[in-house]
């Protein structure tokens, strides 16, 4: 079994690198695949204004840089790759890339979420040009403008109201006649004068260009058909994320809404597989929270590699794990 690795990491953002350092300075020479999203939602955002340790904020792009570094630092192998399949029923546990299989004892699943899109013209193309899915992350660079938050639930409830901090007006454009958000989110929407909910409408069009940014939406109604288009610089979207687990559809517990299910060691359903970051929390979805699950994950996965040599470590946190 030469060819088994200690741990093979799936997934390039906050919880995937936060696992390889801490993998890697555990001596496990972790293999990470990085899939197509390089960096995870940070990579698509630009300030971060709110991790730790940076007063200034620091660009999300450069923070995943940093990780990397320090992931590559400490030893952790980097593929570029997609992973198309895995194989959990027994072990080794199996990865499966397009040109090769890859065998580890254990695996640490970071696959993300993305945020849903509504897949119109122009919204892929002005992304991080005023298009953004990412309230927290980008809402300061609208100061005193006005824009627009597509959804009904309590994220966009919540989107909406945290906008107001910064923006003139806030169009809330809903596609039914009633929010979807609990009463008290709805209300609190409701009673603020700086949003103007847009009901029973959709977003067709986002105007613009990369240059000179978002400058419009268009709108129908979907009772009446009436279209009308919305001067506008931002366009947040919060119709909810999707977490990224097709490849555990037959291999891992997931919850109700697609995401995998852990306990308090991050573990999953499956001996030897663990899960951080926002693949397995639909709740805070923050980089730093994501990084705490990722670095739990490692942690457990030594603790686990250790049981599986044979040691045993009489201390409150190996317990714990059996
Ligand atoms: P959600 O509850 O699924 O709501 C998504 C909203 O987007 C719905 O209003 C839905 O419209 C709309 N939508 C979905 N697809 C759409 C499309 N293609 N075009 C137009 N509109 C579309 O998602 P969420 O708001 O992200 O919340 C997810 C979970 O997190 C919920 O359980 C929520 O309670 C929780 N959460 C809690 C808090 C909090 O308590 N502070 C904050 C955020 C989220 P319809 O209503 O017509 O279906």
């Amino acid at each position: 079994m030469s060819d088994v690795r200690d741990v093979i990491i799936l997934g390039a953002g906050c919880a995937g690198w936060t696992a390889a350092i801490y993998s890697a300075r555990a001596d496990l020479k972790p293999l990470l695949f990085t899939g197509n999203e390089l960096g995870g939602q940070l990579a698509m955002t630009t300030d971060v204004e709110n991790y730790p340790g940076f007063p200034e904020g620091i660009l999300g792009p450069e923070l995943m840089d940093r990780f990397e570094q320090q992931a590559r630092r400490f030893g952790t192998e980097v593929k570029v790759e997609q992973v198309t399949e895995v194989d959990f029923s027994g072990q080794p546990l199996v990865v499966k890339t397009r040109q090769e299989e890859y065998r580890a004892k254990a695996v640490i699943v970071c696959t993300g979420s993305s945020p849903r899109r509504l897949d119109i013209p122009g919204e892929a193309e002005l992304w991080g040009h005023g298009v953004s899915a990412c309230a927290t992350c980008d809402g300061a660079f609208f100061r005193g403008e006005e824009i627009v938050v597509i959804g009904g639930g309590d994220s966009a409830a919540e989107e909406s109201t945290f906008l107001t901090k910064f923006a003139k007006k806030v169009y809330l454009v809903h596609r039914r006649n009633e929010l979807r958000a609990s009463k008290i989110m709805a209300d609190r929407v409701l009673s603020n004068d700086k949003i103007e909910v847009v009901w029973d409408s959709v977003v067709t069009d986002c105007v613009g260009s990369k240059e000179g940014g978002l400058s419009a939406v268009r709108l129908k109604n979907v009772t009446t058909g009436e279209e009308s288009e919305l001067a506008v610089t931002g366009y947040f979207l919060a119709i909810g994320h999707d977490p990224n687990t097709t490849l555990f559809r037959d291999q891992l517990d997931l919850d109700d809404k697609g995401y995998v299910v852990t306990d308090r060691f991050q573990r999953t359903s499956v001996a030897g597989v663990f899960a951080g970051g926002d693949v397995q929390d639909h709740v805070w979805q923050q980089a730093i929270t994501a990084s705490g699950t990722g670095c739990a994950a490692a942690l457990a996965a030594e603790k686990y590699l250790e049981s599986l040599a044979g040691h045993v470590y009489p201390d409150a946190r190996s317990e714990a794990l059996e």
